[in-house]
């Protein structure tokens, strides 16, 4: 069976989550676009910038499942490759508190263990231009990555909620694991912060 390609139809939610500076475009992350209109359709859409015309999130890739299009899930998904091989995958909210509703949580879990890379979750705090954001690490990042990802917190200045390890974390079930906190839905300060998931068993 072929599969049906998938379309914004109906979606405009990378029209209010991301930050622009592309004239005549400009606005701040979690800003509704001034080109949107009440019917959630871009009034300049044969004009738009480049960054609009050339942007698809994950799922419009496919990188998600069907069943979770942004317009119902609450976040948006891409994947950003780094020239230094370096991959990270972002969710961003759609709605402030969409990440601590229930149904979350167990999505993400699964999503964060299954995914070889980073995961960076953007948070919308409810007023345009703030937000709190937080990577989170699978058992299942490869070491590469995570040299990467290390080299990568460096080069930007991040600072950190804890101490990020050496190695790549291991499933605790392992006895030579490092500690690991569960997914915490509280955080509440602007700064990047490190986290490893909990094994699945736990
Ligand atoms: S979030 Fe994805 S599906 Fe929705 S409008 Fe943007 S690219 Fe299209
Ligand atoms: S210019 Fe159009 S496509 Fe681009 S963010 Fe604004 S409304 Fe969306």
């Amino acid at each position: 069976m072929t599969d049906i390609p998938r379309t914004c139809d109906g979606c405009s939610a990378c029209c209010h989550i991301y930050a622009f500076d592309d004239p005549p475009i400009t606005k701040l992350q979690f800003e509704t676009c001034s080109k949107l209109t009440e019917c959630g359709l871009c009034s300049i859409y044969p004009e738009r910038p480049a960054t609009c015309v050339g942007f698809e999130c994950g799922w419009l890739q496919s990188l998600l499942p069907e069943a979770y299009p942004p317009k119902d899930v609450g976040f948006v998904m891409s994947a950003q490759h780094f020239p230094s091989g370096l991959d990270i995958i972002t969710l961003i909210e759609t709605r402030p508190g969409a990440f601590a509703e229930e149904t979350f949580e167990p999505l993400i879990s699964a999503f964060v263990r299954a995914v070889t890379c980073p995961v960076l979750l953007n948070r919308w705090r409810g007023i345009p231009g703030t937000s709190t954001s937080k990577f989170l690490i699978g058992f299942a990042i490869e070491p590469e990555q995570y040299r990467l990802f290390r080299e990568h917190c460096e080069e930007m200045g991040y600072t950190w909620r804890t101490q990020i390890p050496e190695n790549p974390p291991v499933d605790p079930g392992n006895t030579s694991s490092p500690s690991y906190s569960a997914l915490p839905h509280d955080v509440d300060d602007e700064n990047l912060a490190f986290y490893l998931m909990p094994s699945p068993h736990s």
